[in-house]
This record gives C-alpha cells, structure tokens and sequence, in this order.
C-alpha cells in the first residue's frame, strides 16, 4: 500500500526535477505514484494551434490516459525562455486549477513537466473562447446571454468558495464547452491567500475591468471579483462590440471608476434582471456589494449554490 502524496511533497517536487516513471508510465512523486496529475510527453499528441496567451501557445491535442482510454485536451505549451520565476507561476497556475471540478470551471487534468517545452493540460473547451463566440455570431437571444451569465455566476460562486480570488475576469478569459455552457478560464493572475497588492503592480493589469478598490488601493477579493463580473456581464450584453468605456484611455476609465459616477450602463434591450445584477456589481462600497451567492441567487433564484469546501487543504492532494 502506498501512502498519499501532500501537497507539501508535491509544492517541494521540483519544476525542473527529473522524476522516476513507473513501468506503466505513472509518475513517482517521493516515491508515491501520482498517475493523476504529471502527465509524460509521449502521451500527449498535439494537433492544431488553437492560440497564443501569456504563458505560450495553446494546442487541441489529445492524451492517452490509458490504453483504454485517449481524451480531447488542450494543450498550454510552455514559452521557450522562460525564468525560474515564471515557470513556477505556470505550474502554480495548474496545481491551483487542478484542485477544482465543476462543469463551469475549466477543467486541469495536469502537467508534464518531464521534458521541455513543459506542458499543461486542460479540458478542451469546444465552443472556444466566449469573446470571439459573440463577436462572430449575430442573433445571440437574451435568453442564452442570461445563461452565460448563469453559468459564470455558477462558476465563480464554485471558486469562490474555495476562497480563489480569480483577478482577470474577462469574456476574454471564458470558454464554452460542447453544449454551449461556460467555463470559466484562465487563473494566471489568481492566487488564494494574497488580497493585497502594490499599487505599482497594477500597471499591467486589465484598469477597465477593475474595482474601485483595486485601482485605489490595490485590494482585490471576492468582491472585487464581483465588480469585474459585472464588467463580464455588460460585455456579454454589448456582444464585445467594443471594450468597456469605449471613448476612454486606461487613465480616462481608472479616474471614473475611482469616482465611482460612471458605471457601465448596460445597452438597451438588456433583460430588467441583468440590469439590476449589474447595478448591485458596480456599488462602489464594498460591504454594499453582493456576493457571487446573492449575484447567483439574484439570476436563478431557484437554485441552490455549490456547496462550499470548508477544508481547502483536502482539495489540494
Ligand atoms: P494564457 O492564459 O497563457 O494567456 P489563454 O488561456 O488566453 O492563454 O489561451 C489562448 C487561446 O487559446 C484562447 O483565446 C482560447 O481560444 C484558446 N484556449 C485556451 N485554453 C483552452 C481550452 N481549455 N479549450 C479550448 N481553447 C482554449
């Protein structure tokens, strides 16, 4: 028998480590098989480029789990250069995604960091990502713009339990699956237990989906992410026409958004609901702002949250 890996054993695991492999190709993390989550390159086929993001190029693939089974994945190639630094980031990002399952949370199914370029390996989102779908698609109805509202609220109402600040949302950083439901992508920027950061920091970051609070003070927190969720939803209902603030530089949109005078007016023809959800999104005082349960609740009043998970820890190992 053996005995579980940590989260300690895996967070001490080396990025660049080589790591024993096990006769049927599962990993040996500290001697403890890990077949769930470092993945070898030879099972991995790469076949179109979907993208290029932050961190290098996104590829649909597929993975051979096991001779019985080969999944549709997608496939994050790490950059060529990259520091120490960054790859630790890169790998944070995948153990942070692969604690979560939910149909509305992109899906991480691990990392192969045997070889280089390391790799991680997602879900494959079919739909592509939620920017380019309401751009490209003309006569979205405002039922299945609803829904897409539903499932990110779903999705963030998840992660949010699990106390992940997401930082970056953005219709850019939502993919949908093969029935049209959305997930939400992209947890670069997310990390768990830091809620502050240096104003300075902020200077490459997306100004015109953030808070009042964050562009001020550099705060983020739930929400925080509640605010940009409701920049999420005036994207979705203004189709991604344009950006937010449209007539504004960063500068223009960071002193309104500060002011807290001039919030995104969702266009005409937005569902009464929406309207309402995005108001709440935009109240500048924080402890007046919903949270993603009440955005939720507000949206699917029928319907119950995801249950939260009290103990984070047993979702790490
Ligand atoms: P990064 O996080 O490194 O900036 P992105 O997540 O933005 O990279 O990915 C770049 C592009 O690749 C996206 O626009 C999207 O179209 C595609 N993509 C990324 N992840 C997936 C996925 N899991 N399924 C399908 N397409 C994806």
């Amino acid at each position: 028998m053996c005995k579980k890996a940590t989260l300690t054993d895996l967070i001490n695991t080396h990025v660049n480590e080589k790591i024993p492999v096990m006769a049927d190709g599962t990993l040996l993390i500290k001697g403890v098989p890990r077949p769930e989550f470092y993945i070898l390159h030879e099972h991995l086929e790469l076949k179109k480029k979907l993208g290029s993001g932050a961190f290098g190029e996104v590829f649909v693939g597929s993975w051979k789990k096991s001779d019985a089974e080969t999944l549709d994945v997608a496939v994050k190639k790490l950059k060529g250069m990259m520091h120490k630094k960054e790859k630790n980031e890169f790998v944070k990002e995948a153990k942070l995604m692969r604690r979560f399952d939910h149909k509305n949370v992109v899906k991480v199914y691990g990392v192969a960091p045997q070889e280089e370029p390391m790799m991680i390996i997602l879900e494959f989102a079919s739909g592509g990502s939620l920017q380019s779908k309401l751009q490209n698609t003309p006569d979205i109805n405002n039922d299945r713009l609803l829904n897409y509202c539903k499932d990110g609220a779903r999705g963030m109402c998840y992660l949010a339990g699990r106390q992940v600040i997401h930082r970056d949302i953005a219709a850019r950083n939502c993919l949908l699956g093969k029935n049209d439901e959305l997930k939400i992508s992209d947890f670069g920027l997310s990390v768990a237990d830091r809620s502050l950061v240096k104003l300075d920091k902020l200077k490459n970051m997306p100004v015109k989906w953030l808070s009042p609070e964050t562009l001020s003070k550099g705060e983020f927190s739930q929400k925080s992410d509640v605010w940009s969720f409701g920049v999420l939803m005036w994207e979705i209902f203004t189709r991604c026409k344009t950006n937010p603030y449209p007539n504004d530089t960063n500068q223009e949109a960071r002193i309104k958004i500060i002011s807290g005078n001039h919030p995104l007016k969702a266009p005409e023809g937005t569902p009464v609901i929406a309207v309402k959800v995005m108001e709440l999104c935009f109240i500048k005082e924080t402890k007046d702002r919903p949270e993603f349960e009440g955005v939720l609740k507000l949206l699917s009043p029928s319907e119950k949250p995801p249950p939260k998970a009290d103990n984070f820890e047993t979702y790490a190992t």
